[in-house]
């Protein structure tokens, strides 16, 4: 998959353990900046297909991701 949108995510005008939370204001303050970050659906796709564990990505914590892959794999046994 390309990833040469990262270079474009706002996130590489922070230090990279913004986006490494310990707890859930830092991340609500990554979500504040994945907001209005211009490749935030290219980067929450790209946690999403290849399973990203850690982080915020596309502005979604881990457990939001988790529950984005549950539910797509919902619509897809219902299809
Ligand atoms: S959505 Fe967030 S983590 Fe993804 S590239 Fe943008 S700023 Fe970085």
């Amino acid at each position: 998959m390309d990833t040469t949108w990262m270079a474009d995510g706002n996130c590489a005008h922070h230090p990279p353990e913004t986006f490494f939370p310990s707890d859930g204001v830092g991340v609500i303050e990554a979500q504040k900046i994945c907001a209005t970050c211009p490749v935030q659906a290219l980067c929450l796709e790209y946690a999403l297909r290849n399973r990203v564990e850690h982080g915020v990505w596309g502005g979604h914590s881990e457990r939001s991701r988790r529950r984005l892959v549950r539910e797509r794999n919902k619509a897809k046994t219902a299809v």
